[in-house]
């Protein structure tokens, strides 16, 4: 079966069978994920991709969507086993500018450009784009649109729909929706196309988006401050919204996750203690004089700023260079924050078998990424155990991250029953017989 699939796609698409290569790709960023594919196609073009999937239904193959497999919940590898035959398309050559519109402020590009080069190609133009995070270099814009990807600029721009003009997605019969040439302003209906984002792939395979842009803002002040405790954080959050400049990010490492950063990272410790709480707070503006605590350090410099966000954006891969770490993507209301923080505290510290715990994420979102290590890797007593505690808070299971194949199975702890049936129902609609990412959302 994978060897008639593997001959009815070479003749159409760079096709890869080699195991080893092949290995690259079917496990994930954080190496807790591995699956298996038959084959792997790189396809350069949106006809290219639609040849695959008549190709996949044809020998009644499933498809695993892939970009930059930067993803962290085990949504853009495939399952270790399989019924069927397996394709594991990678977008990553779909790289196409398609258009840039520098008088509205809109790029059109393939799914597979980087978020790093969107960066830099509407940055040499005057614009910019709202959505950054550390993976940046890898993350493909396909990718941050079927995860809906937060970062560290969400509390000043929003989530990545917020961003998103217009989608072309190759349906599971071959068919091509696209809504790339549609002016921004356009209520005529139900937003079809929009469904893709936040889909994790399993409606279809997205080609191109069009992203609108932002206007730079000039000159920003980092700033880094220490706090003792979540209340305290909260605090010194509340007086610089209340300060009246622009709040560009919020973010937040704890001591133990920065104890990390200092040793694997090898960077110098920002005071002579590590405080609870390390916040990285961004505003518009040069040289701004916040009223902050004493030791706080800020700076408009883009090299110094550079050098403290180095702190915050390795956080996570130095706990993964741990090996075996749990990670969760859990949010509640910022309002909770302090209170779910010290019930977190409580729950983890006493929970037998975790041997280290720690937390960072995105203060002003109520955002918290949860590391632990401790458990086998397929032990989720602790993974449930904080995902209720989660749910009781009213909060999310997965505030950027998505579903994948990691949460699936917790789901219904935060979405209501309605919403999960609707789902199932939009899910049979656009791809009735599975062929996209199977397991991926939702159990099949
Ligand atoms: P992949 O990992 O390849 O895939 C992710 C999901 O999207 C899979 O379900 C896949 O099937 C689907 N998919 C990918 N491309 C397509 C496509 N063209 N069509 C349809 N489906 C597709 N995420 C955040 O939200 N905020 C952060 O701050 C953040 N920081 C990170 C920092 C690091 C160091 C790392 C490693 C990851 C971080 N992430 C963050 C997670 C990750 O970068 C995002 O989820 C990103 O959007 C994934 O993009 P990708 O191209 O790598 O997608």
């Amino acid at each position: 079966m994978a060897g008639s699939l593997s001959q009815a796609l070479t003749p159409l698409v760079a096709t890869v069978s080699d195991p080893e290569v092949i290995s690259s790709y079917t496990t994930d960023w954080t190496g807790r994920f591995t699956g298996h594919a038959d084959v792997v196609v790189r396809p350069e073009s949106t006809e290219q991709v639609v040849a695959i999937v008549q190709a996949c239904l044809a020998a009644g193959a499933k498809i695993q969507i892939q970009g930059g497999n930067t993803g962290l919940v085990g949504g853009s590898v495939p399952p270790t086993k399989s019924d069927h035959a397996v394709c594991l398309v990678s977008t990553k050559s779909l790289t196409s500018i398609l258009d840039f519109d520098e008088i509205s402020g809109h790029i059109t590009v393939g799914a597979g450009v980087t978020l790093g080069k969107v960066q830099d190609l509407v940055r040499a133009k005057g614009w910019d784009f709202a959505v950054d995070l550390a993976a940046r270099e890898s993350a493909t814009v396909g990718g941050l649109v079927a995860t809906n990807a937060g970062g560290i600029r969400v509390c000043a721009f929003g989530m990545t729909k917020r961003s998103v003009v217009g989608i072309e997605m190759v349906l599971a019969n071959g068919q091509v929706m696209s809504n790339l040439t549609s002016p921004l302003k356009d209520n005529t209906g139900y937003a079809v196309a929009d469904i893709a984002i936040g889909a994790e792939g399993t409606l279809g395979i997205i080609t191109a988006v069009k992203l609108k842009l932002i206007r730079p803002v000039a000159e920003t002040t980092l700033y880094l401050i220490p706090a003792k405790s979540m209340k305290s954080a909260l605090e010194t959050l509340t007086k610089v919204q209340n300060s009246g400049y622009q709040l560009l990010a919020a973010e937040c490492v704890d001591a133990v996750s920065m104890q990390l950063i200092l040793e694997q990272a090898n960077l110098r410790p920002l005071w002579a203690e590590i405080p609870k709480l390390t916040l990285l707070i961004e505003v518009a503006g040069r040289d701004v004089d916040l009223e902050l605590p004493g030791e706080a350090l800020g700076s408009s410099e883009p090299a110094a700023k550079r050098n403290y966000w180095h702190y915050r954006e390795v956080a996570s891969d130095t706990w993964t260079a741990l090996g075996k770490v749990h990670k969760l993507d859990v949010s509640v209301a910022v309002s909770d924050l302090a209170e779910f923080d010290l019930s977190l505290h409580n729950l983890l510290s006493s929970f037998k078998g975790v041997e280290l715990f720690g937390a960072f994420g995105h203060l002003a979102d109520g955002n918290l990424h949860i590391e632990f290590v401790g458990p086998a890797i397929d032990d989720f007593a602790v993974d449930y155990a904080v995902l209720k505690l989660v749910a009781e808070f009213n909060g999310s299971i997965s505030a950027e991250h998505g579903i994948g194949r990691a949460k699936r199975d917790y789901l219904s702890l935060t979405r209501p029953a309605l919403d999960i049936e609707i789902g199932k129902r939009i899910k049979s609609i656009f791809d009735p017989t599975g062929l996209f990412n199977p397991g991926v959302l939702y159990v099949d």
